[in-house]
């Protein structure tokens, strides 16, 4: 067992304590909840893919000018990232009406929205991530409005991107939700992207069969969430082709569970 100091244990990640100052090693789990962790399983192979999707997207964002807390991969599960203060507001994108949205204003699922919209939610477990406006960020000063303009600039910047990395792939995206930090440096800091993206936060469409490719999978009892993972992976070219690591064919697997 690791003899490394444990910064932080969340639902799917665990912190710990960096080779350096101002260091941490982020490994992923296969845990997975839902709906605030009332429902709670395992995704087998999980945290493998999810440390290569979101190293493999970190570092795209990283070459268009995003900042980002990664630094590289370690392993299998490690990654090494930079130490930052988290924003505490997650931020989610939506371009397609899905999850709450629909559930909270009556919108049919699938509906392509006229805008983008960015959503802000207030991270409390033990108050379920109450959704938050401009004015409580404010209020409450959990972020200055020169970082809420840099976070929502960025934002956009990444919806832009990955939109059209995963139409690229047959996958349309959804919405999804990201995590900012602070870095310090000497009495300064800056926002930078952290957390990770990967089908966890996102949700993920096939274009031509709207396939679920995401953590919905496991949410709404739709079974082949593993192979749901691994096809967004292979699709972003991070699984070699061949036999042992076939095309994940969803259809099949309904099929044997009768769904
Ligand atoms: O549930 P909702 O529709 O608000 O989720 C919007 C997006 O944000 C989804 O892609 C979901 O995966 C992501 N999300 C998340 N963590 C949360 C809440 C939402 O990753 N705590």
């Amino acid at each position: 067992m690791s003899r490394r100091r444990l910064v932080y244990e969340g639902k799917a990640k665990i912190l710990y304590e960096g080779p350096e100052p101002g260091t941490l090693i982020q490994y992923f789990k296969d845990d997975a909840t839902a709906f605030n962790a009332q429902k709670k399983g395992s995704i087998a192979g999980k945290g493998v893919l999810n440390n290569r999707i979101s190293e493999h997207i970190f570092t795209l964002l990283g070459q268009i000018g995003v900042p980002t807390h990664f630094v590289r991969r370690l392993n299998m599960r490690e990654q090494l990232i930079r130490q930052v203060e988290i924003v505490p507001i997650e931020v989610v994108v939506r371009n397609v009406a899905a999850g709450s949205l629909s559930t909270r204003l009556g919108i049919e699922e699938g509906t392509q929205l006229p805008r983008t919209i960015i959503e802000y939610y207030y991270k409390d477990d033990a108050l379920g991530d109450p959704m938050i406006a401009d004015e409580h960020i404010a209020c409450f000063g959990w972020a200055s409005q020169e970082e809420m303009n840099d976070i929502a600039d960025m934002a956009i910047r990444v919806n832009d991107f990955l939109s059209g990395l995963f139409a690229g792939i047959g996958i349309r995206l959804v919405d999804f939700k990201l995590e900012f930090g602070r870095l310090w440096e000497n009495d300064y800091s800056r926002i930078i992207l952290a957390d990770e993206i990967s089908p966890d936060g996102c949700r993920l469409w096939d274009m031509a069969s709207g396939e679920k490719l995401d953590k919905d999978r496991f949410r709404r009892d739709l079974g082949g969430e593993a192979e749901a993972y691994q096809e967004v992976a292979r699709r972003l070219g991070l699984l070699p082709e061949g036999e042992a690591n076939m095309v994940l064919d969803l259809d099949t697997h309904r099929k044997k569970r009768g769904k």
